[in-house]
């Protein structure tokens, strides 16, 4: 333990200070302020010198572990690197200023990345129209799912509530559709691990409204039927939807509007290299085939004759799901490395990040059970150790596993996702990373195997060398502390 981190949170001493105000020259408003609007007594705030203030937050940073700091990979995330550039287009004063009230003409270049952005995503995706306003994945399910209903309401087809969601979806899929007003039926996988088609046959009445599908889905497997898929949910009078958030594994490559999607959303934090992780900030834009455009939520960014452009509302759309026009600050990082990497290098994407999963997967499955052993895109899914390094019963578990990586120094894959698996271990290198850096994480992984089986208390004390070790999950979650407090109220 270091010396500060003893003292990291009590640093706070009466009278010492790292500030200093000017004058107060409103002193006659604050007299005649409300005497209920005053402040009885001083805001508790930690007493602390500069130099105090700083190492505090440094070190807390040095706690952190990020995409900058080490290989993250975080299965269904995408965690790649976020290129600098990124960053400084997004902070540009002349973006980072603007006001969303301000009159269109006076915001005509920030209205052109929108078009544009607008633009490349349809050419990337086989999409007509897309609205960038949804601020995350979650939130263009939701808002996909709505122009999904509104379709058929427009139709007069007001039966048409159900949604069929793959055994192996993210959770967001199901949530959003039942947080949408429709009910949700699962379809499940074959033995093989894609959508077990005579499971998916009955389901296909005159009540459903659709079918959300991830491709490649959360095992990192291509559904190999999707266009049989394509057929019998239009051919029941169904609309396609595609969770985009694994598009990384097929970008430039493959697209959904080829597939036959109607409906689909991108997590720009995720393929397009924004940083993510704690929440956000996101986005998640939505696309829809031409004939669903006109239902896409407003505003939208509509390009005149003259070549400017303006905002208008869509009339018949799904509503207003943001204040504004998205996260722009995320869709700016999002156009910068399209940008960067150009027409020509962004066919590289998918390959690579295909090529990293697939080398991490063969290097390790002597020492770690696959359950589906195929090809995979840009992820694949374990089920633990196998049982040989495992050993049994009470043996080493996938949670230990994850621990103990932290001690080598690396993120934690995702795990116990997806649920079809009870040791599921989830690992998405991406295209960003070295082979250096993936073979020093398959050493990693095999040490801990080895380690599984000569010394299970090591790994089931893991993490031994982080600031914190096996906090309380449920707590966390459920009760989290969220601040250092000074006594009990809240002020
Ligand atoms: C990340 C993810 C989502 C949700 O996206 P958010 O941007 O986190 O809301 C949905 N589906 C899949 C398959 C994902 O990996």
């Amino acid at each position: 333990m270091k010396y500060y981190d003893k003292l990291i949170f009590e640093l706070s001493r009466e009278g010492r200070t790292g500030y200093s105000l000017p004058s107060c020259k409103w002193t006659a408003a604050v007299e005649n302020l409300p005497e209920g609007l005053k402040r009885k007594s001083p805001l508790r705030l930690p007493q602390v010198s500069e130099p105090d203030v700083v190492r505090h937050y440094v070190n807390l940073s040095n706690m952190n572990f990020g995409v900058d700091t080490g290989f993250y990979p975080l299965g269904s995330c995408t965690m790649k690197y976020n290129p600098r550039i990124n960053e400084e287009t997004a902070s540009h004063p002349g973006f980072a200023g603007l006001h969303p009230l301000q009159p269109a003409s006076t915001v005509q270049g920030a209205l052109r990345i929108c078009s544009e952005l607008s633009d490349w995503l349809c050419s990337l995706t086989g999409m007509s129209a897309f609205t960038l306003n949804p601020f995350a994945g979650a939130h263009g399910e939701l808002t996909g799912l709505m122009v999904m209903r509104q379709y058929h309401i427009s139709r007069g087809d007001l039966k048409r509530t159900k949604v069929i969601v793959p055994d192996s979806a993210h959770g967001t899929n199901p949530a959003s559709a039942a947080v949408c007003g429709l009910q949700v039926v699962q379809v499940r996988s074959t033995p093989q691990g894609i959508i077990d088609i005579e499971d998916l046959r009955p389901l296909l009445d005159d009540t459903v409204a659709g079918i959300m599908m991830t491709n490649p889905n959360t095992l990192g497997l291509f559904e190999t039927e999707i266009s049989e898929i394509e057929k019998s949910v239009h051919g029941a009078g169904g609309l396609l939807y595609y969770d985009g958030a694994n598009m990384n594994a097929l970008l430039g490559k493959v697209r959904p509007g080829d597939m036959g999607f109607d409906i689909m959303h991108l997590n720009l934090h995720k393929t397009f290299s924004t940083p993510h992780g704690g929440g956000g900030p996101g986005a998640g834009p939505v696309g829809v085939a031409a004939r669903l455009a006109h239902l896409l939520p407003s505003p939208v960014v509509k390009k005149n004759g003259d070549g400017t452009y303006g905002i208008e509302e869509q009339p018949d759309g799904a509503g207003r799901i943001s204040g504004f026009m998205g996260n722009f600050g995320v869709l700016l990082k999002a156009y910068t490395y399209i940008c960067m990497l150009g027409r020509e290098n962004v066919k590289f994407v998918g390959p690579y990040a295909v090529l990293s999963a697939n080398y991490v997967k063969e290097s390790l499955k002597d020492k770690f059970k696959l359950p589906v052993p195929f090809l995979c895109k840009h992820e694949f899914v374990f089920d633990g150790l196998k049982d040989e390094y495992a050993g049994g019963e009470n043996g080493v578990t996938t949670l230990d596993v994850a621990k103990r990586l932290l001690d080598y120094g690396f993120h934690a894959p995702t795990i116990y996702f997806p649920l079809l698996f009870h040791q599921s271990i989830m690992i998405e290198p991406t295209e960003t990373e070295s082979k250096e850096t993936l073979d020093a994480f398959i050493d990693a992984m095999h040490r801990i195997a080895d380690e599984a089986s000569s010394d299970p208390e090591l790994l089931k004390g893991a993490p031994h060398n982080t600031p914190v070790r096996r906090p309380d999950e449920t707590m966390a979650a459920t009760r989290p502390v969220l601040k250092y407090g000074f006594g009990k109220t809240d002020e």
